[in-house]
């Protein structure tokens, strides 16, 4: 298929790559020049605009920062769809709220285009082996057209919905698995600074309720090592919390635990911890008690 791809940073470089292995034609744009080169290098043809990729393309891939980016580069001027020809579908990766999604396909669709939305969970180096989870919202035939694209990007594709329900799962699990890693560096540093040694403190968490994936697989491989390098960064962490807790306030309630994290998080952003691993939050705890929160074992 003729494909192109818009925002080419860590998930985005390596999933446009893998299009390319997949054997289809790629057109690329991102506005820095340096991602645009690594793609260009590996086979890839670069345009000048959206506007141009969505020209030379039948299906386009965005992989974008914010909601506010995917409006811009699809429905702004020179974006994607001035471009793409009619029946053209346009797959959105990045992690945003499912009102925007919904808003930006209902107009697409008056103009002749599609829309799937395709979030990703799991991480960069998934992005790179082509081994995603997809959480796909859309119409199922407009799914089945694009298939071949989605599956050189990701090996457990879940179909979840129609237009902009990838987005709802993709940002309500972020919102539970963000939430408890916050929560237990809460916890830990709290049972350390009481005097509590770690390792008792799992092995006794093991076999009670609190026993959870951030704290016995996230944790020991960065946290509990002092290791903050990126990984998933605070930044998006953050904006992940935020378009949960709205979408939560969408529906008439108000997320206090949700809200309690998202504060959190920008508070690890006002000291400087935004492009940092979110095992910085464990970090920021340890410093402002004078403790460490290390595994002996
Ligand atoms: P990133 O910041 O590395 O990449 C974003 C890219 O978009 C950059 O290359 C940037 O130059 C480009 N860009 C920004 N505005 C643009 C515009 N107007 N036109 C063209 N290009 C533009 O971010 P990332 O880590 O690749 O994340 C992308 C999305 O995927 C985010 O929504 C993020 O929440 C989500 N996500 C990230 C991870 C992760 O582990 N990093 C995992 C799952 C999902």
């Amino acid at each position: 298929m003729n494909v192109g791809f818009v925002g080419l940073g860590v998930m985005g470089g390596p999933m446009a790559l893998n299009i390319l292995k997949g054997g289809h034609a790629l057109t690329v744009f991102d506005v820095d020049p340096k991602a645009v080169r690594r793609l260009v290098d590996a086979g890839a043809t670069a345009a000048a605009s959206p506007r141009e990729v969505g020209a030379a393309s039948e299906v386009v891939v965005t992989m974008l920062p914010e909601p506010r980016h995917v409006e811009t580069v699809v429905l702004g001027k020179d974006g994607v769809a001035e471009g793409l020809p009619p029946g053209g579908v346009v797959i959105d990766m990045s992690t945003i709220d499912p009102m925007t999604s919904q808003r930006v396909g209902a107009e697409l669709r008056k103009r002749g285009l599609n829309m799937v939305d395709s979030p990703v969970g799991k991480t960069s180096e998934h992005a790179v082996t082509g081994t995603l989870t997809l959480m796909v919202g859309g119409e199922p035939a407009v799914i089945e057209r694009v298939r071949p694209v989605l599956s050189c990007m990701g090996t457990d594709t879940y179909i979840c919905g129609g237009q902009g329900m990838g987005h709802a799962m993709k940002i309500t699990n972020n919102l539970l698995a963000t939430t408890i890693m916050a929560a237990n560096t809460e916890a830990l540093a709290i049972g350390v600074k009481s005097g509590l040694d770690l390792d008792l403190i799992m092995e006794i968490m093991k076999t009670t309720m609190s026993n959870n994936a951030q704290l016995f697989v996230a944790m020991p491989k960065k946290a509990f090592r002092g290791d903050d390098s990126p990984g998933f960064m605070v930044k998006l962490a953050a904006k992940d919390v935020r378009l949960a807790v709205e979408l939560g306030r969408a529906m008439g309630f108000e997320p206090w635990v949700g809200a309690a994290c998202q504060k959190t998080l920008e508070s690890a952003m006002e000291k400087g911890f935004a492009d940092r691993d979110t095992a910085a939050l464990m970090r920021i705890r340890e410093d402002e008690l004078g403790i460490r929160v290390r595994q002996k074992s």
